[in-house]
């Protein structure tokens, strides 16, 4: 049967619409690929370790890239423990925790959570990213306000943008800003403080001793945000409070299991019982999204178990982490951060980082050049992110490419 005039009309309109989303997303990407700031994506072939393999690359590359900062991503018995939970439990839950999708390895997690943390209560999610967008809405209202440092992560950003407090934005690890912005806010009837632990690009650490003295003074409370401390900072690995000796002046944390803990998958929020209750009557993306799939948290599940039971492990990436700013430094390289596994080679120019990092991979080490918009204008960077599994020879050999590549292209002499 021939189409009649309608359908015809319809599907030439069809053909319109798409046609013109089409040019305007062409010319959207034509423009990230103009102002260089396009970000490829390397394949790799193997598990995630300090050795892998790339595609286009041939043999053994050594891995600068990953937050697997204690080596657990491919740890055997982490990955055991998600084999024998996928067994017990299968795939997923095809729910959300509030129908039929909380198992009992659910509520074992949260309760581990809560003790490494020492905090009441957790309440799970699929990542960071949805623990920091569902937070903010549940707990601030428009008589309340959140102060949060400038250069926080986008999911914190984006979280905060979902709630009606009253936004004040301090600058970046200013405590006098913050005390500004604490002065202008005091009429509000709640006031969170927001920071990240340790801030990605940087590798630094919020100066939260000065950040709880100034929200005691002030009666506001105090989150961080730990994706890059939770496992490895600190004498036991339980995060930058435990390191700046803050743990009970910090309200509220939010962290990953996919860096540290295993680097599977998901999120979680620590804090008092009251909040994680609200939590999971009222928070959207816990309501509206899938659970935690039972081999992710058995994975979690395992490597909170080895962290909880020995010191050790927590302690594992120190020693490598300077012998690489060491070395590097000595070289003449410059190095931002202090003693945190991310350790920013700084380049300034976006083109040098990249192809920088392109001669790395040439020499088999993968590392990734950073630039705006990720990293501010003029402030480009080679981000290594060091691990526990990697062995001082490694850290050796991603030293000398850097030599290598450096003298070509006149960063060091
Ligand atoms: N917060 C910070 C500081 C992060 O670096 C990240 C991940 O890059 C997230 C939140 C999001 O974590 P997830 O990968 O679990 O969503």
């Amino acid at each position: 049967m021939l189409p009649c005039n309608t359908c015809r009309n319809a599907t030439r309109w069809g053909y319109a619409a798409i046609a013109e989303a089409r040019s305007v997303l062409e010319h959207e990407l034509e423009t990230i690929r103009t102002g260089g700031t396009w970000k490829g994506e390397r394949i790799i072939t193997s598990k995630q370790g300090p050795h892998i393999n790339v595609d286009g690359s041939r043999g053994d590359i050594l891995n600068f890239c990953a937050n697997n900062y204690l080596g657990l991503s491919s740890h055997p018995q982490v990955v055991e423990a998600g084999i024998e939970a996928l067994k017990k439990y299968g795939a997923g839950l095809s729910s959300v925790r509030f129908i039929c999708g909380t198992q009992d390895i659910h509520k074992d997690l949260e309760q581990k959570l809560a003790k490494f943390h020492e905090r009441e209560e957790c309440i799970l999610y699929a990542s960071c990213f949805d623990a920091n967008a569902g937070l903010f809405e549940v707990l601030l209202g428009p008589d309340d306000a959140v102060l949060s440092d400038e250069l926080n992560h986008a999911s914190i950003i984006d979280g905060i943008r979902l709630c009606r407090a009253k936004r004040f934005r301090y600058k970046h690890m200013d405590l006098n800003d913050l005390e500004t912005q604490l002065k202008q806010s005091q009429s509000s009837r709640m006031r969170l403080v927001v920071t990240d632990g340790v801030f990605s690009m940087d590798g630094d650490v919020a100066p939260l001793k000065g950040i709880c003295d100034l929200a005691e003074q002030y009666g506001a409370l105090v989150f961080i945000d730990e994706c890059h401390a939770t496992g490895f900072m600190g004498p036991r690995g339980r995060g930058t409070d435990e390191l700046l000796g803050v743990m009970d002046r910090v309200h509220i944390v939010n962290s990953t299991l996919g860096k540290a803990l295993g680097g599977a998958a998901g999120g979680y929020t620590v804090g008092p019982k009251p909040l994680i209750d609200l939590l999971r009557q009222r928070s959207r993306p816990y309501l509206f999204s899938n659970s935690l799939p039972p081999p992710v948290v058995g994975c979690a599940t395992r490597a909170v178990e080895l962290l909880l039971a020995s010191n050790e492990i927590a302690q594992s990436v120190g020693a490598k982490t300077m012998r690489f700013r060491n070395k590097m430094t000595e070289a003449g390289f410059t190095i931002s951060g202090s003693a945190h596994p991310i350790c920013p080679v700084m380049l300034g120019d976006a083109r040098l980082a990249s192809l920088m990092a392109d001669d790395m991979l040439k020499l088999g080490v993968y590392v990734i050049g950073f630039s705006y918009p990720v990293v501010p204008k003029g402030k480009a960077r080679i981000r290594v992110q060091i691990s526990a599994a990697h062995t001082d020879q490694d850290i050796d050999r991603a030293v000398d490419a850097f030599i290598q590549t450096g003298r070509k292209h006149g960063v060091v002499s």
